[in-house]
């Protein structure tokens, strides 16, 4: 008899491992607790849905774990949608849908669900183990099965909810510490006044006063501190860092420090009050007159955001706990796919692209036992 799957979470790697089972004709159950599958697709990359991105260097993730890295690099996002009808356009590394909508991804994954039984606003409570397979116990009945894929992501934005790892904790499975990453960091000084100001420069992060990483970008300041990209990319070396941390932004970074002492010279002379005003937007540079380098403005890293304005969390369930086919070593049968597991890259279709090629690894694999 074909064996049933019930996957608990209709995200992206939720739905892909679903929408490659169901191709194959396989059994599968999703269950999703909210009334909206795929909500983090549809808010990705500003509802334009950063795929993938065709640099995937592990420096790029949190892990170098080599079974991960695997997963990662056998998995070709632009083919895959390719084949379920999706055209991708690619920006510099950066993958999108042809269409620049999220919804494309969205759809394209559910157009394959005939026989899939989708149930949304059902919430998943307890797996239980049976002498054969699996049950799972719901808020809308329960569900007898031969494998359990737990894609249940991260509370990070709220848009997946915040119990995403109740299943594994009552599983007993080990959960790495948590932190928000890919989120805005908050400085002292701030500048409330420059909210929603962009500047493009070059942001570096110190940690006692050793520079740890350089990124090159547009810098976003926000009410309490700084945002935008490579702020963002910065946030998830944090949890690494002990000491005293600062943030220096270059903002002249195309100029050399000794280019830059003759180039505001100039610029003071001929054109006095004025002389940032033609550099910098107009609030920034009022600011700036105050500023002794421009070349190295210190921000103390006082904190982040929390993990409701973060875009993933840093943590989840530990690489000890599963295979190489991401199937839980103490429970067989039972996966676990995408953020949930201890996974998390930089911005840019890392973290889609982990959570589609992990969807996919385990449909495979379920598919292969089940021959
Ligand atoms: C604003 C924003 C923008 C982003 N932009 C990008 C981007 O451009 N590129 C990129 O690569 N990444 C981006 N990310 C990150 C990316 O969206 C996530 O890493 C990815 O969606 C994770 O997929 P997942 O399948 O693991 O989890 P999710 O997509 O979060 O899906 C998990 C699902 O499980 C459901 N669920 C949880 N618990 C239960 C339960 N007990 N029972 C039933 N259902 C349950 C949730 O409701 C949810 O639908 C962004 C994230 C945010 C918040």
């Amino acid at each position: 008899m074909m064996e049933t799957t019930v996957i608990i979470g209709a995200g992206a790697s939720g739905l892909l491992c679903g929408c490659e089972l169901a191709k194959q004709q396989a059994n599968v159950i999703i269950l999703e607790q909210s009334n909206k599958s795929g909500r983090k697709i549809l808010a990705s990359g500003n509802g334009r849905c950063n795929l993938s991105n065709t640099n995937l260097d592990m420096y790029f993730y949190n892990t170098d774990d080599k079974r991960i890295e695997k997963i990662i690099n056998d998995f070709n996002v632009k083919d895959y949608f390719n084949q379920i009808g999706v055209l991708t356009r690619q920006v510099g590394t950066l993958l999108y849908p042809r269409s620049n909508q999220s919804l494309t991804i969205k759809n394209a994954l559910m157009n394959n669900f005939d026989q899939v039984a989708l149930i949304e606003e059902c919430q998943a409570l307890k797996i239980i183990k049976r002498k054969n397979g699996y049950l799972v116990k719901s808020t809308r009945g329960d569900y007898e099965c031969d494998n359990v894929v737990i894609a249940t992501g991260s509370p990070a934005s709220l848009l997946s909810g915040k119990n995403n790892y109740d299943l594994v904790n009552d599983l007993g499975l080990k959960v790495t510490d948590l932190f928000p990453s890919l989120v805005q960091i908050k400085t002292k000084p701030a500048y409330p006044k420059l909210k929603g100001v962009r500047v493009k420069c070059q942001a570096n992060l110190y940690n006692d006063n050793e520079l740890v990483e350089s990124q090159t970008g547009e810098v976003l300041f926000s009410e309490q501190g700084l945002s935008g990209i490579c702020i963002m990319q910065l946030s998830r070396l944090l949890s690494k860092c002990h000491g005293n941390l600062e943030i220096g932004l270059d903002l002249l970074e195309e100029f050399s420090e000794s280019e830059v002492n003759i180039l505001l010279e100039e610029r003071l002379k001929k054109y006095g009050n004025y002389y940032l005003e033609g550099i910098f937007n107009d609030k920034l540079a009022k600011v700036l007159v105050n500023v002794d380098n421009l070349k190295d403005i210190r921000f103390k890293i006082v904190g982040t955001y929390d993990y409701t304005k973060a875009q993933v969390m840093h943590g989840g369930v530990s690489l000890e706990e599963v295979d190489e086919n991401l199937e839980c070593t103490k429970y067989p049968g039972i996966y676990i796919a995408g953020e949930v597991l201890d996974v998390d890259g930089d911005c840019g279709g890392y973290n889609l692209h982990f959570a589609f090629a992990s969807g996919y690894h385990i449909a495979k694999t379920i598919l292969s036992k089940g021959k």
